[in-house]
């Protein structure tokens, strides 16, 4: 037995599946997970000394690479400062100030540790702010574990094959409507009927929790018109996308990046993993008028022992100023290349399959090359079965990849050369695996 074995045969006695967060159970794809004990750059090290190129990315927080020097600077002259002051510190400013200069949306931000706190606060805030109670969500879009928004959520309940979760009151799934995503039409039909009530549209900015699907053309704003037609918000959840598919984010590669060449402007944002570097920061943002409805100014509660926790914060500013422009570029031009070479690697293996992709965001859908992956349905009715067999042949060879095929895959810009070959080589294996 490996050692990585015997660790994690000891987690599972001890934690439900042995893990803190079910995708990393291997659920979907079989086996035993590796238990990883440290990360540089692009690499991830096991228990037993053995090195993965790491696509996951920590599930994308890791722009910059693992254990930047910059950021672990930054988080060691924290560390020295003190753990928590329960109380404002300089950090939580810098860090606002350093979003707001990239998405021109966010007028005001409130730090939380959590995707989900960010995007629940949100929803509350919504609420609070139009008096309305329902909620339109999109089948297979992930928002996070809060209740009202984990029927038909993707992620972690697409890998395993739940239609959302026990636990969740019928009361609470009954003020949420789940809509097909891409379909405007529907949209525009919820709120014929039910305009009077619906406090938010929740989407993410580009899915990639159905693995990655294309908004089309002009959904993101139809959301946007459709929503203040009507006096609803539009929350754009950049948990994933934002400060990844480029420097302001999915609402920059669409002209957000400044209010006078957006074509429409999220009343609300959330924001989530690169922001925090690796540690527990995201954050909700947006129009100051609908911001300060939260406490202490206005009448919607919020809060945080740890929020805008300073060693956080650090890590939060050190790593958005790693990612420059240039950081962008370098993994938008990885992303094409990596992508090109897995699709070949299944051509010439003659796996059909479609390359999903939103700014350099990608993943992979099988069995999928007629329309590629449009929406939730799509995505359930690809050829699941085949990613298991390719994920294995590339751990094999030493390439951690999501262990699931409705995740994105994740560079970032420590993956070098070397890193990248490591990747190529062991791909046409891995085509073969999925062939069979
Ligand atoms: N929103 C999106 C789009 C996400 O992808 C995620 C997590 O993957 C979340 C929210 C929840 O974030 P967290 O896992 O930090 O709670």
């Amino acid at each position: 037995m490996t050692r990585s074995e015997e660790l994690f045969n000891r987690a599972l006695k001890l934690m439900p599946g042995g893990v803190n967060s079910p995708v990393r159970a291997f659920g979907s794809v079989g086996g035993t997970p590796p238990v990883m004990v440290s990360a540089s750059g692009p690499y991830l090290t096991d228990a037993d000394g053995r090195d993965y190129v790491d696509l996951v990315c920590s599930w994308g927080p890791a722009i910059v690479g693992h254990a930047h020097p910059a950021v672990l600077e930054a988080v060691h002259a924290a560390v020295d400062r003190g753990l928590s002051f329960g109380a404002s510190t300089p950090a939580e400013a810098e860090l606002a100030e350093l979003v707001m200069g990239r998405v021109a949306a966010v007028e005001r931000l409130r730090m939380v540790s959590t995707g989900t706190e960010a995007t629940m606060t949100a929803v509350r805030l919504a609420r609070g702010f139009t008096g309305r109670n329902l909620v339109i969500k999109f089948a297979g879009c992930y928002h996070g574990h809060l209740d009202g928004l984990l029927a038909s959520a993707g992620s972690g309940l697409a890998t395993l094959a739940l239609p959302g979760s026990a636990g969740v009151t019928e009361a609470t799934a009954a003020e949420t409507l789940v809509l097909p995503y891409n379909d405007l039409a529907a949209v525009e039909e919820a709120f014929a009927k039910h305009g009077q009530d619906i406090a938010a549209v929740i989407t993410e900015a580009a899915p990639a929790n159905m693995g990655v699907v294309t908004p089309a053309e002009g959904f993101n704003a139809g959301l946007s018109r459709i929503t203040s037609e009507h006096g609803a918000l539009l929350i754009f959840d950049e948990v994933l996308t934002g400060f990844r598919t480029g420097y302001a984010g999915y609402w920059g590669l669409t002209g957000g990046a400044a209010q006078s060449t957006a074509p429409f402007t999220p009343d609300l944002m959330t924001f989530g993993k690169v922001i925090g570097g690796g540690l527990p920061v995201a954050a909700l943002g947006g129009r100051a008028e609908v911001m300060d409805y939260l406490a202490p100014v206005g009448p919607v509660y919020q809060a945080g022992t740890l929020s805008g926790n300073p060693i956080a914060m650090a890590a939060g500013i050190a790593t958005l100023t790693a990612a420059t422009p240039d950081v962008y570029a370098q993994i938008d031009a990885a992303s094409l290349e990596l992508s090109a070479a897995v699709s070949s690697a299944l051509d010439a293996a003659g796996v059909d399959h479609s390359i999903q992709r939103a700014g350099n965001l990608f993943s992979v859908a099988f069995g999928t090359s007629e329309h590629g992956v449009r929406n939730y349905e799509d995505a359930q009715g690809q050829q699941a079965y085949r990613y298991a067999p390719f994920f294995h042949s590339m751990l094999n060879d030493g390439v951690y990849l999501p262990p699931s095929v409705f995740e994105a895959w994740f560079l970032s810009a420590a993956h070098d050369t070397r890193a990248m070959d490591k990747v190529y080589a062991a791909l046409p294996a891995a085509a073969e695996a999925a062939a069979a």
